[in-house]
């Protein structure tokens, strides 16, 4: 059904073009698969299926909790088999094209990604490290692009949509790892770790890449490899209903819910996916989120956009809307980028509206927006990557065929 808006044609579409395919490289990396896909490939080197296990264990702490970038590392493991491994794989994590460092620690990666033609540009996605005192979190993508196109948000606006794979999620946490110096080494396992903490809160919409965002946090997730406990990992979501309780259930992670806006009509302008979601669904679904407790709240995101949604009327109805969920709210000052059409709330208003929601008993901190300089801040990341238009692919191919 139509909303009035689209009837109007002044709605923005609720989702863009179709994804883009995945086309693996010819020689494919190891990272990003399960225990039992390990075994799968050992089988298909001639490792005999009861040595499988064994091997299989000794993969995955060199993988993922050494963090080995190739087969010769991996010195407790037969010579034969690493042979036998490095002729048909690879331990390679997205490529790191660019990395930027803000003036307060800040880090943001810029990743490139197998695009499988030749005649198309690299995919790219951006991957930010955000040091606190307590801790270290890294922000990572789900897709290149997001199909949804929420009106405050950078990566909305690009064109070129991907899902990335298990091994391109995983790869990011290992990429930072690589870059940090962040592996364990022998006598401090899982000590003094600089990524201790996980968000999905980069580049597009993790519940819309499911399959592939629910093997990617198990791995980051197991205590013999990666081991960031599921409780130091939040996903974020604009809100795609049937698959939150999922989330809860294959994944137990940390929910958080880009709420921005506490009316129907407002929300299917800044979100449009509340035009098939619509808040209260969103909400029972939170209510019904497996595993959510007052030790373990549901985060609310709420930018704060000047004029928009940061009356007080807001706040009042975002307190009465939250009633009887275990939540916390997180303000985000808006965070501006190249043509965007919002403005941040002046801070005194943030601050009315973070006072309100805390004295009806809410945690309310006002996220600090962290990379602002590099462009690393919430909602900011885009990468350069656009497809070739079609005349522009078309011209390429004449060129290669008069050469
Ligand atoms: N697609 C998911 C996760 C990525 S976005 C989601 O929407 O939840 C991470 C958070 O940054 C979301 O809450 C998003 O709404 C917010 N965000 C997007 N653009 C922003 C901007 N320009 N300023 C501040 N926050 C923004
Ligand atoms: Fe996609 Fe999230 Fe940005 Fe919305 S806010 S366009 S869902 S990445």
């Amino acid at each position: 059904m139509s909303s009035t808006a689209e009837l109007r044609g002044t709605a923005a579409p609720l989702e863009k073009t179709p994804l883009e395919t995945y086309v693996p490289p010819a020689k494919p990396s190891l990272i990003g698969l399960s225990r039992a896909e390990l075994a799968e490939r050992l089988g298909e080197i001639g490792v005999p299926p009861r040595q499988q296990k064994m091997r299989v264990q000794q993969l995955w702490h060199w993988i993922y909790f050494r963090g080995a970038r190739s087969f010769d590392e991996m010195t407790s493991v037969s010579k034969e088999t690493r042979t036998g491994l490095a002729e048909r794989f690879t331990v390679d994590r997205p490529e790191v094209v660019a990395e930027q460092i803000s003036n307060d620690g800040t880090r943001k990666w810029l990743l490139r990604l197998p695009s499988g033609d030749a005649l198309q540009k690299a995919h790219e996605v951006e991957c930010v490290y955000i040091p606190e005192t307590d801790r270290g979190t890294l922000c990572v993508s789900s897709q290149v692009g997001c199909t949804l196109n929420c009106a405050f948000c950078h990566t909305g606006t690009q064109r070129l949509v991907r899902n990335l794979t298990a091994g391109e999620i995983v790869g990011q946490v290992m990429v930072a790892r690589d870059r940090l110096n962040d592996w364990a080494d022998r006598e401090t396992p899982h000590g003094n770790r600089l990524v201790t903490n996980v968000v999905m809160m980069g580049m597009g919409e993790p519940l819309y890449n499911f399959d592939a965002v629910r093997e990617a946090l198990l791995i980051v997730s197991d205590n013999e490899g990666i081991g960031i406990s599921r409780r130091r990992i939040t996903l974020s979501t604009s809100g795609v209903v049937p698959n939150i309780a999922r989330a809860g259930e294959e994944i137990g992670v940390m929910l958080a819910i880009s709420l921005h806006a506490v009316r129907d009509e407002l929300r299917n302008e800044l979100v449009p996916l509340n035009r098939k979601y619509p808040i209260a669904e969103l909400l029972q679904a939170c209510r019904d989120y497996p595993g959510a407790s007052n030790a373990r709240r549901i985060t609310f995101e709420y930018v704060m956009l000047k004029g928009v949604n940061d009356s007080l009327d807001d706040a009042k109805l975002l307190v009465k809307l939250l009633k009887g969920i275990p939540a916390k709210i997180n303000l985000i000052p808006f965070n501006p980028w190249p043509g965007s059409r919002y403005e941040c709330s002046d801070w005194e208003q943030i601050e009315k509206f973070s006072e309100y929601v805390f004295n009806a008993g809410y945690s309310s901190p006002v996220r600090t927006p962290r990379g602002r300089d590099i462009l690393a801040a919430c909602g900011q990341l885009k990468s350069e990557t656009e497809k070739l238009s079609a005349r522009e692919r078309q011209a390429l191919r004449a060129m290669a065929m008069t050469d």
